[in-house]
């Protein structure tokens, strides 16, 4: 899907049409310059001074697939009554970017008659009343629309909003159930769907069996072929790596007939197959897919949605798990990890394609993974959970750092980080806000950007940072909880 964003300006009929005129050309060449620089098209719709001028554009948005969302801007006085009527049926997200057309206030030539023309300080006012009256969710950004921060603010809002187009028609593919007795990957479905968009659903194991052996030797040397193209072949095992092209073909094949763009598989169920899906896994999140271990099919689709709202459709968003600390004072640090499936995407070198043992499921044969360093950078980490009545999307900040030691015998690919407020006290917060072992960890997605996401879905926020306290945490989430209780 290509998306795009509606530029809507507000007016009125009082100022004559010589200014109407000038505020829609002026828009008009915002929206041009605007698109030149932001990551998605802003598309100038109209200058609305009725009623009806935006109820229907709102209605247009609504039904029109491509369009991820509308700007608003008052270069004039808007009044907002005439907004209600469209604003209460908006089912599309909404930034209102509270900007001016000019830059300065001109000394010499300011009158009246500029005073009229460049009022959006007036008109952003009013036009932000009725969002707050209405209780809409929507981003605010003020700043000169030629700003650069501006135009970073703008676009990394753009691409939340497109989290939200994509969340809204995901379909995620479960092969198998949940690890047995694991209550973090549960969740409610139905709620899930009615609020997130998302169609979650199982095949069989069996069925993605048969695909796999329907796969052909020349499929899976032009895979084979694509692999040595992008990492480094450490294995004399040929074998393990073409069976895991093959998992990887079949499951493309599924994954696309149905139309989905996240997946999730269990050890526990691998029912004819002789390999866990390491590399096949590894690759498929390369490609923009959503994967969840132990048939968390939260942690899936939100890596879907993370990687979309990424650079280029794709960013370096991953499935992760905390498997162990380093608690030495002064070098306190996480080690993220999976026992195959850790996205390339997040790797600081080139993966080598390895093939190891593997003592946990029923893996017949030894599976081949890409093992690799993460990155270093500042990062996020991301868990969805259900708390019984509505969600809770828990964000924390963390800053990713080439790992400290080699560990030559750890046969998979690892990250390792520093959390914020420190390693201890994030781990109290984490856990006393329930976050899962199971995030998503985004080396560009923003914190904000996620907050952003959240509000359009209309779900709980938990952002935990360097001024995070467990005290103030605690506070929150018991607040959070009545409110959303009164909310439901
Ligand atoms: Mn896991």
């Amino acid at each position: 899907m290509k998306y795009s964003f509606w530029f809507v300006v507000g007016s009125q009929f009082l100022y004559g049409p010589e200014v109407l005129d000038t505020v829609a050309k002026r828009a008009e060449e915002m929206a041009a310059k605007l698109s030149e620089v932001l990551p998605y098209p802003l598309v100038y719709k109209v200058t609305a001074k009725t009623n009806k001028e935006i109820a229907d554009v709102v209605k247009e948005a609504n039904y029109d697939d491509s369009c991820a969302g509308i700007i608003t801007w008052c270069h004039t006085f808007s009044p907002s009554k005439m907004w209600i009527n469209g604003l209460v049926n908006l089912q599309k997200p909404w930034c209102h970017l509270a900007t001016q057309y000019n830059k300065e206030i001109p000394n010499d030539e300011i009158d009246m008659d500029f005073m009229n023309l460049n009022q959006a300080a007036h008109g952003d006012r009013e036009h932000g009343f009725i969002g707050a009256r209405l209780r809409m969710p929507r981003k605010v950004i003020a700043g000169y629309w030629q700003d650069a921060k501006v135009h970073k603010r703008l676009g990394d809002w753009m691409k939340a909003a497109v989290g939200v187009a994509v969340s809204k028609s995901m379909k995620v593919m479960r092969f198998g159930d949940n690890m047995r007795e694991v209550a973090v990957t549960e969740g409610d479905k139905v709620e899930v769907q009615a609020k997130l968009g998302w169609q979650v659903n199982t095949w069989a194991v069996g069925d993605l069996v048969k695909v796999m052996n329907e796969v052909t030797e020349a499929e899976i040397d032009v895979l084979v072929e694509t692999y040595k193209a992008s990492y480094d072949i450490a294995t004399d095992n040929m074998a393990a790596i073409r069976y895991q092209a093959k998992e990887e073909i079949a499951m493309k094949k599924m994954l696309d007939a149905e139309g989905c763009k996240a997946f999730s598989n269990t050890f526990q169920d691998l029912y004819g197959m002789e390999q866990l899906p390491g590399l096949a896994s590894q690759h498929l999140m390369a490609q923009g897919y959503g994967y969840g271990g132990e048939g968390d099919w939260k942690v899936s689709a939100m890596t879907a949605i993370m990687k979309a709202m990424g650079e280029n459709g794709n960013g370096a968003s991953a499935f992760m798990e905390d498997y162990t600390y380093h608690l030495v004072e002064g070098q306190e640090y996480s080690l993220g990890a999976h026992m195959l499936e850790v996205c390339p995407s997040l790797a600081g070198d080139k993966p080598r394609i390895e093939t190891h043992h593997l003592g946990i499921g029923m893996n017949e044969k030894d599976p081949a993974r890409l093992v690799f360093e993460g990155k270093e950078g500042d990062a996020i980490v991301v868990s969805l959970i259900d708390m019984g009545g509505r969600l809770r999307l828990i964000c924390q900040d963390i800053h990713c750092v080439k790992p400290i030691m080699p560990m030559p015998n750890l046969p998979v690919a690892r990250v390792m980080w520093q959390a914020e407020p420190s390693l201890t006290e994030g781990v109290e917060c984490w856990i006393t806000a329930g976050g899962a072992h199971h995030t998503v960890l985004s080396y560009d997605v923003t914190a904000e950007q996620m907050r952003d996401w959240a509000r359009m879905m209309d779900i709980e926020f938990v952002h935990i940072t360097k001024d995070t306290t467990q005290e103030a945490l605690e506070k929150e989430l018991f607040l959070n909880d009545l409110a959303w209780k009164l909310k439901a």
